[in-house]
């Protein structure tokens, strides 16, 4: 009795996830109206470094992001202006729930659940409601070398960002943000999980060139410039990356 009862109510959760993010879907990549973002830095270490950076960060950062998703989207047939709006909430005091390294299926939605919660609770700013929320976690390098994966929930629409608290880092953080952004709106992965090496020819900026190595541009979601068919570099800032055809799909961009 008890154990159906367990089973009854994990259903019900699973179907209420489901629904909610059904609608967040549709309402989110429709394109009619600008879609707003609203980031909340977060000190990922804790450190007094982070802090003094989170507090240099200047209201107008998000120029390079906002232009980047206007000229794609333009590109793809959007005529909305300025289609993606950055707002910076105040730093935010608390940390996101922590996922293991080792997750299985039910710790992952478990911990979904917790982190639909907190962002959901998580201070709103005046105005409007953010269509999206952007948690920006930030690390010192000395102290936390490599950072945990981001990961921007296909259902939920906010992403956790970790990324490096360095002014010299400010644009490859910017694509980082940018792929994690478009993952909140159905967007997938472009590249290989085992070697981060770009899918070819989904993750290719220009699967068409001749020859098609080196490429020039990364594709948003395949995430890294493919050098040869085994090595990639990483881009330094959004001026090396476009939305390639399939992530425009997935995301609502078509060519009327
Ligand atoms: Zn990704």
């Amino acid at each position: 009795m008890w154990r159906k009862l367990r089973i009854l109510l994990l259903l019900l959760i699973l179907l209420i996830v489901a629904l909610n993010t059904y609608f967040d879907r549709v309402y989110s990549t429709d394109w009619n109206i600008p879609l707003r973002v609203t980031v909340y830095p977060i000190n990922g270490d804790g450190s007094d470094n982070v802090a003094e950076f989170i507090s240099q960060l200047k209201p107008d950062r998000f120029q390079n992001l906002e232009a980047f998703f206007d000229e794609e989207a333009s590109h793809w047939g959007i005529a909305l202006e300025q289609p993606v709006q950055f707002k910076s909430a105040p730093l935010l005091e608390k940390n996101p729930p922590a996922l293991d390294r080792d997750a299985n299926m039910l710790s992952i939605l478990w911990w979904s659940l917790r982190m639909r919660y907190w962002a959901w609770q998580s201070p709103e700013l005046p105005g409007a409601a953010p269509d999206i929320k952007l948690f920006v976690v930030y690390h010192d390098p000395a102290l936390t070398p490599t950072v945990a994966h981001s990961i921007g929930m296909q259902k939920g629409l906010y992403a956790v960002v970790n990324i490096f608290a360095d002014p010299s880092m400010t644009g490859s953080n910017d694509v980082i943000t940018a792929h994690e952004l478009l993952h909140t709106l159905g967007a997938t992965d472009k590249y290989d999980p085992d070697n981060s090496q770009p899918l070819n020819p989904t993750g290719y900026a220009e699967p068409d060139k001749q020859p098609l190595l080196p490429q020039d541009y990364a594709e948003l979601m395949g995430g890294r410039i493919p050098v040869t068919s085994a090595e990639s570099t990483v881009p330094e800032s959004l001026n090396q990356v476009v939305v390639g055809p399939i992530t425009a799909a997935e995301i609502g961009w078509h060519k009327e």
